[in-house]
């Protein structure tokens, strides 16, 4: 039996779903969660963690760990959005031999793709620990909103993966498609999709004989769950500083703890009115005083301050309907896709726009994975009748004379779909053509995204007139474009030489390719260790920072002393333990370790 996974690469999390028996089913990872941290990160001893172990060492090692590593890819360098988005990272970016983006962690630096598919890796692992056998096809889905770099930088990410990335969907239309699983009627839908970096709007007709088209999408690939955080941070930064003087993002360390504690209140003010933000110790002061963060947040105060982001979605929302000629009231129902559509302004805000409460029936983190694997099995199952017809987010052209953009295949054109057009020589003895493929909504070609240089080369020398090419612009189901030429008088293809203007080259991929199976043989070493380590380093932090108050409360008596000495031999032995990489004497330790922290706590408790 063949499995094609599905797999969510998100923004923030990850999950992987599999057709079994018919039933498609969300696989739980090694922890029991049915979503993994798409969070990768490098430890001092050069050891790979990846999920919830990266994300639980995140903040004491937060140079080292990647997060939302799906905002960089397929971007180049010297894009505005890349600009932006290192200004807020604790881990290092830099610029990539192709003008692409690299990540710094410890002994060398990665590629985007590399570092999300040691992610995807890790989703491919999860799958076969629970089919038990090897699974290599998958369906990897991206916002629809991405263009086509982006999307060829997920299938490489999937190459390297050690996938075969069967197709590439659009998350919207993996939501409906598990939206429609099992039932069959005709309507038109509207899946808003806000995750943790991207939003997606799109519209979709499904039918009772198992077509699902869709017919419009938008979003914005630079909107999402962390400009929430980042508001949230900002207000709590500004009143630490107007309190204490003291800039917290200066701090790296601070700026971690902030963004976890930031993302925490967002979650907790869905469910309640008002959160408490406590961070101790955040910070020492000019004068060597440990300062601490407190403040307590209502739902009314993120509403305001995220408003302005709540009516962004809106916009894109209604201006989408317009475009697309459909009125909100043919709209029949609307699913909620992503972990920011619990937040209760946003969730309000489309109850608002669309006049009806939104679809309840789907589980908005896994219903993406589980569309992706319902098209996973309908590919390689022989028989299935449901077909899948999406549209190409953006529209397709080459520059022209002038510097101005050319379309040639429109934006919401139902793909795979091709454009073919001719292309003249204009000098004599010219024998090279240099057409620049673009994607984009603007006028001018320099704001549209470059996709590549396409270079027709080893042309006929026209004696007398011009040389007639014909050049044909393909997008495939996967929304991914492919350029071909033929010399019109004699037939010939010619060769198309593709500069890459960020990405990776073959031969990049394929070492990288090796890299990660070398690494998959490891993975598996360790774990267990590392968790325990997490855990007690953990514990170790908390009960240092405790030392100096419960020092101050009890330093004075012998009794006081000698505990505190107890204390600092039971954190020493501990991480001689950790050093030793010595499993079993942690595990002895750990008892110890709990057992000073609470007393370490009951004493800071009774200050
Ligand atoms: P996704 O990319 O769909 O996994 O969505 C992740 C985003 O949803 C992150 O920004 C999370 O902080 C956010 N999120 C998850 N659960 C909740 C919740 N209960 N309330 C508010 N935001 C949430």
């Amino acid at each position: 039996m063949e499995y094609v996974i599905g797999i969510d690469l998100g923004t923030t999390n990850s999950c992987v779903a599999v057709v079994q028996n018919g039933v498609p089913t969300v696989l739980p990872n090694r922890q029991g969660y049915k979503t993994t941290p798409s969070m990768i990160a490098m430890t001092e001893s050069k050891k790979r963690l990846v999920g919830h172990l990266a994300k639980r060492q995140s903040i004491t090692n937060a140079e080292f760990t990647v997060y939302a590593a799906k905002r960089f890819i397929g971007r180049k360098w010297n894009s505005e959005q890349v600009r932006q988005i290192v200004k807020t990272t604790p881990y290092r970016v830099v610029e990539g031999p192709h003008g692409d983006v690299r990540i710094e962690l410890r002994d060398r630096s990665y590629a985007v793709p590399e570092i999300s598919a040691m992610v995807l890796a890790e989703m491919k692992a999860i799958a076969e620990e629970y089919v038990g056998q090897e699974v290599q096809k998958a369906v990897i889905t991206v916002p629809a909103y991405f263009n086509d770099n982006q999307r060829q930088a997920t299938k490489d990410a999937g190459t390297i993966a050690g996938l075969d990335v069967i197709r590439i969907i659009n998350e919207p239309t993996a939501a409906a498609l598990a939206y429609g699983f099992g039932r069959r009627f005709d309507k038109q839908i509207a899946v808003y999709d806000l995750g943790g970096g991207t939003f997606d709007i799109s519209v979709l007709e499904m039918s009772s004989d198992g077509v699902f088209k869709v017919i419009s999408t938008a979003g914005d690939t630079f909107l999402g769950g962390e400009d929430w955080d980042n508001r949230v941070i900002d207000w709590l930064v500004e009143g630490f500083s107007a309190e204490h003087g003291i800039d917290l993002r200066s701090d790296r360390m601070a700026l971690q703890r902030l963004k976890d504690a930031a993302e925490k209140a967002k979650i907790e003010l869905s469910g309640q009115r008002e959160t408490e933000v406590n961070l101790p110790f955040i910070i020492t002061s000019g004068r060597n005083e440990a300062l601490h963060l407190q403040r307590v947040m209502t739902r009314a105060d993120f509403e305001r301050l995220t408003a302005d982001l709540v009516q962004r979605t809106i916009d894109i929302v209604s201006e989408t309907l317009d475009d697309a000629g459909i009125g909100k009231e043919e709209i029949e129902d609307v699913v909620l896709v992503g972990g920011m559509t619990r937040v209760p302004s946003v969730e309000r805000a489309v109850a608002q726009l669309f006049g009806r409460e939104p679809s309840k029936g789907v589980h908005p983190d896994e219903v993406v994975a589980l569309g992706a694997a319902i098209q996973g099995a309908a590919l390689v199952e022989r028989g299935n009748k449901m077909i899948l017809l999406d549209v190409t987010p953006h529209t397709l052209g080459v520059m022209v004379a002038g510097g101005m953009f050319e379309p040639l295949i429109p934006q919401n054109t139902t793909v795979p779909t091709s454009r073919t057009r001719t292309f003249t020589t204009s000098r004599d003895n010219q024998t090279a053509v240099k057409i620049l493929v673009m994607q984009g909504e603007n006028e001018r070609a320099q704001d549209n995204e470059l996709l590549g240089e396409f270079i027709l080369d080893g042309l006929r020398k026209a004696n007398a007139g011009s040389v007639e090419i014909d050049v044909t612009f393909e997008i495939n189901a996967d929304g991914i474009v492919s350029v071909t030429a033929k010399d019109l008088e004699t037939q010939r293809d010619q060769t198309i030489i593709v500069a890459a203007t960020s990405g990776l080259t073959k031969d990049e991929i394929r070492s990288m390719i090796d890299e990660g199976r070398r690494h998959a043989v490891d993975r598996k070493v360790g774990e267990e260790f590392e968790a325990r380590k997490q855990e007690t380093e953990q514990i170790i932090i908390e009960i240092e920072q405790l030392f100096a108050p419960v020092e101050r409360v009890v330093g004075q008596s012998d009794f006081g002393r000698d505990a505190l000495t107890r204390a600092r031999g039971v954190v020493d032995r501990a991480r001689q333990a950790i050093l030793a990489k010595d499993q079993q004497q942690l595990k002895e330790h750990a008892d110890s370790l709990s057992r000073t922290l609470r007393m370490f706590k009951g004493v800071v408790a009774r200050m």
